[in-house]
This record gives C-alpha cells, structure tokens and sequence, in this order.
C-alpha cells in the first residue's frame, strides 16, 4: 500500500542532501562539523554547557544566573526574552528590553548567548543580540521562519519537534542548510510519547542521539530540562545524555534565594547542581580521550 507523504530514514539523502552524511563524502566516517560561537565548539572532544534562566526577567536576575553559570564553568548563556507560552495570557517574556539585559549578562560575564526566535519578523532584530539563534520545539516545522534564521549568518540551536521523527527534523535543519548555513547544532528535549505528563514532562528519547551521529554530521545536544520537566531529573538526565555521546547539554536555572522563576519553575536546578553537572562533564570527556589515546 501506498501512502502519501509516507518517508523513512533511507529517504534522508532526498530530503536533506545538504546534512546527510550519504551525500556528503566529506562526512562520511565519524567526523562532526564543528559549529562554533563566539568561541565555543560545538562537535569537538569537549561537550559544551549552556545553561542560565528561562526566561529573561530582570536586569539583576539575568546577571546574576550568567556570573552563577561562568562560575559553574558553563560555556554560554541561555534565556529567553521572547517565550512560547501554552497560554496568552501567560507571561510572554520580555521582548527588546531582555534581549538588552542579555547582552549585558554577555558584557560582564563573556559568555556567548543563545535565544528564542519566534516570528520570522524579528529575526534580524534578535540576531543583532544573539550570538546564537534558538528555533523553539513549537516551531521546528515553521518553514519561513527557519528559511529566515538560515539567512541571517548565525549559528543556529534548532529544537527537535515534541512530535517530530528524525526525518522531520533533519527535513527542518535542511530548510536553514539550503539558504547557505550550516552552522546549526540540534538539540533533542523530549517527545510526546505514551507516558509523558504523568510522571516527567516528555519522553528524553536519548536513543536517537548515536542516531542522529550516523545520519549528519551535525552536531547534537540535549535539554534536560523541558525533557524532563523536574528538577530531580535533571543530574541524571545530563549524565546519560553525556554517556550517549552528545555534543553537549543546555540546561535551565533559577536563584531561589531571589523567589521562584516566572516560568517553568519545577524543573530549574541551582548553580551548585550544574558546577557538578560541569564538572561530570569535563571528567567524562578527558576519560574518552585517555581512552582514544591508549587505544
Ligand atoms: C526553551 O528552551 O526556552 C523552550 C521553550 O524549549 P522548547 O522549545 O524545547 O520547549
Ligand atoms: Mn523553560
């Protein structure tokens, strides 16, 4: 039986020419393309660490979460300053004055910033802030939007569909390669599945990381965070997402002491839980090499 629309993984090198390994001889071992920011590599030996608030408050409360993430030793700042909220009437973020806030956070701290982009409208604006463009898993299959953020020469952070086969992903990840930028890491952060919302927010669908290292040669990273929705969960998400052999993690926190976050407030851990996240991080890493040295 026919059925239209019907695509599997031997379809990839039709649907994404420009990233599957199939067609790119280049990539045909084991190398991953490193996309870097400002600085930091994603796709080398080392897995980077995003991490800093969901969503961008206040001037103190951005600050102060970066200086906590560079103290941790995490490698960029996250933070939304325009947020996709279930509902309307929930806080949206704070538009232009949060991305003002997070260049500061960058100006005291160095840390590189990554951010939400929404509205195809405004990715020129955002791209003017950010060091690094966020496509949010609501709009991985936005196709003007991410036909946009591959036009605007900056590297992309692209979410993987709550909903979205690796075909519809690496299908999304195509639309910003085929406007000449190949400068995008994925990042897996759970999928609807049977169980999920009854005991973690979504299904972290850590088998796809080595899945996604056998297709493309991009590079790829997990959020732990809205994978699992608990705070709890968060640690041990990041260790087996590491022992899956992934580019790195981004990771949401909150400084309680200053009142909870406006969003997501259940699954943010403290500075100290990401120092030891970091610091899991980095031993793992120089143990492969050892490793890969001896062998
Ligand atoms: C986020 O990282 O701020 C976010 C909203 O995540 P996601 O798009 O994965 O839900
Ligand atoms: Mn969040």
């Amino acid at each position: 039986m026919k059925i239209a629309g019907q695509v599997s993984l031997e379809d990839l090198p039709r649907i994404a020419p420009l990233l599957s390994r199939a067609t790119n001889p280049e990539y045909s071992g084991r190398q991953t393309r490193v996309v870097e920011v400002r600085g930091v590599r994603f796709g080398e030996d080392r897995p980077v660490v995003v991490a800093g608030p969901c969503a961008v408050e206040t001037h103190e409360q951005t600050v102060g979460i970066a200086q906590a993430v560079r103290e941790a030793g995490g490698d960029m700042l996250r933070g939304g300053a325009y947020k996709p909220r279930t509902s309307p009437h929930d806080f949206q973020g704070t538009g232009l004055e949060g991305l003002c806030i997070l260049s500061v956070a960058r100006e005291v701290t160095g840390l590189p910033v990554v951010t939400e982009v929404m509205d195809p409208r405004l990715v020129r604006e955002v791209a003017k802030y950010a060091d690094m463009l966020q496509v949010g898993s609501r709009n991985m299959q936005n196709y003007p939007l991410l036909a946009e953020v591959g036009r605007a020469h900056k590297p992309v952070l692209l979410k993987r569909g709550m909903a979205a086969s690796l075909c519809e992903w690496l299908g999304a990840a195509e639309y910003i390669a085929k406007q000449g930028n190949l400068d995008i890491v994925l990042c897996e952060r759970g999928i609807k599945a049977f169980p999920s919302g009854e005991y973690a927010r979504y299904v972290l669908d850590l088998s796809v990381i080595p899945a996604v290292q056998a297709l493309t040669f991009l590079p790829v990273i997990v959020d732990p965070s809205h994978a699992t929705g608990v705070a709890a969960m968060v640690e041990p998400a990041s260790r087996a997402a590491l022992e899956f052999g992934c580019d790195g993690l981004i990771i949401e926190i909150a400084d309680f002491r200053k009142g909870p976050p406006r969003c997501d407030a259940a699954q943010a851990i403290d500075a100290n839980t990401l120092a030891r996240i970091v610091r899991f991080a980095r031993a793992r890493a120089e143990e492969l090499q050892e490793q890969v040295t001896v062998a």
